[in-house]
């Protein structure tokens, strides 16, 4: 019998997260503070994150320790298993071995609770007794919700209008786990009032909900702010993902040649490549693709300059390639790839050419999801899918070539939530949207000068 998965007892979930900030060539520039334009000092951010949060966000220390509150929730759904794909390697008829990390066991199903937990644990810590965070689709807002259930925190969820309305599977998931969720923009700040104000029928954004989230935890005491992606602290969280995928390739003897991931935020691309991008900092060959939707292409159309990280300006100017902070991503399926920037980690390494950058439209990243689906069994969210089709494409390109290589990418989550975006597939309803590089230039005029 030929061996699939590679499982490791619970007794290797890792003890500490790994931080490249300790590594990176380049650091990347610091965040500066919205009005002033000066570098933000932790007493800036003070307001919204717990104190512990800050510290990991701006930490160069190589290895963080992770609280055992922390490892007792994990141990639900980590270690996660590594899958080596024989059928797909089978069906695309490639000498390339394909393997993947497969995330959608979590409670959430995907890997956004590597994150959600530790921070509810550290708000917790820090006395918070309500968390406000946005979501787009619902991935971040159900982790939240999830992790706030674990440790006794509220959480208010501004989700994204037209999402609220679209897809009510998951905003029930959220209400079933004990959080309450609004649709964004929303009568319950300054912000959502004046947009309602303006165009009572908007769909929101997630700019907009980040800046709703925002202005809550910013002006309640005992409410602080949480984000699933972009920030430091959160791809710390996320290498998890890594470390026990660099144990699982150590038990098969193997190790790859390219590593994949889908990039909304980056930052599970970030958690599974970075632990092996220490290696190839180190020397060790090894190639890191970024793979994004067409119609939000960040990293091969944006530009790689400050900006905010939400629509109204209220949140730190950080160093990011960006399509511009009031940019109008079209409503394609893979929601949370739907963000105008990237994490700034991210940004300064493919900026140093650490990393490598695709962009696909969702038309042929279906097609990879419906034959990973038919080969592998799974039903991959339409996010993960963009890492399927990237990891397809390598695999064809090594057939080609008649060369062996080992591809690994990163399944982020399952699609059980969002078989509407396949009845549309399945239907011939999907178009692709290519994003117009004159409205790109439009959005990049509005930019803040630094
Ligand atoms: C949110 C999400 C993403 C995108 O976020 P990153 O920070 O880029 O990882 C990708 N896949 C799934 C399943 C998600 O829920």
């Amino acid at each position: 019998m030929q061996e699939t998965k590679v499982v490791l007892p619970d007794r290797e979930i890792p003890r500490q997260w790994y931080n490249i900030m300790a590594d990176m060539p380049n650091l990347p520039k610091p965040p500066l503070h919205p009005g002033t334009k000066q570098p933000v000092g932790p007493q800036d951010l003070s307001a919204i994150f717990p104190m512990a949060l800050i510290e990991q966000e701006v930490s160069t220390q190589r290895w963080i320790d992770i609280p055992e509150e922390v490892l007792n929730i994990y141990s639900l759904w980590r270690p996660s298993p590594l899958y080596r794909a024989h059928r797909l390697e089978a069906a695309l008829g490639t000498p390339a071995k394909i393997y993947y990390k497969y995330e959608g066991v979590s409670p959430a199903g995907s890997h956004k609770p590597n994150t959600s937990i530790p921070q509810a644990f550290y708000n917790k810590q820090a006395g918070v007794k309500r968390i406000a965070t946005e979501t787009g689709a619902g991935q971040w807002g159900s982790s939240m919700a999830l992790a706030g259930t674990m440790f006794g925190l509220d959480v208010t969820v501004y989700m994204v209008n037209i999402s609220y309305k679209q897809k009510p599977y998951r905003r029930i998931a959220m209400e079933t786990w004990g959080a309450t969720v609004h649709p964004s923009p929303s009568p319950f700040t300054n912000y959502g009032r004046k947009i309602l104000e303006m165009d009572p029928d908007n769909p929101g954004s997630l700019g907009m909900a980040i800046s709703e989230a925002v202005e809550d935890a910013a002006s309640h005491d005992d409410t602080n702010y949480a984000l699933g992606s972009v920030l430091n602290h959160v791809i710390l969280h996320q290498s998890v993902i890594g470390l026990e995928s660099k144990k699982q390739f150590e038990l098969v003897g193997d190790y790859p040649d390219v590593i994949i991931g889908c990039c909304g935020g980056g930052s599970n691309l970030g958690g599974v490549a970075f632990p092996f991008l220490q290696d190839k900092i180190n020397g060790k060959q090894l190639r890191v693709i970024a793979v994004e939707p067409s119609s939000c292409p960040t990293l091969t159309k944006g530009e790689f300059r400050y900006d905010f990280g939400d629509t109204a300006g209220m949140t730190p100017l950080m160093m990011m390639y960006t399509l511009g902070h009031d940019f109008m991503p079209p409503g394609i399926h893979a929601g949370g790839l739907r963000y105008h920037a990237d994490s700034q980690l991210v940004c300064q390494l493919y900026h140093d050419k650490l990393i490598e950058a695709v962009a696909y439209g969702q038309t042929a990243v279906f097609e990879a999801a419906i034959q990973f689906s038919r080969t592998e069994g799974i039903i991959p969210a339409p996010e993960s899918a963009h890492a399927i089709k990237g990891a397809i494409d390598e695999a064809l390109k090594a057939k080609e070539e008649g060369r062996q290589k080992t591809i690994f990418f990163n399944l982020s989550g399952h699609g059980y939530l969002d078989l509407a975006a396949y009845a549309d597939y399945l239907a011939g309803k999907l178009e692709d949207y290519e994003y117009p590089e004159t409205m790109i230039r439009e959005a990049l005029k509005k930019l803040p000068v630094v």
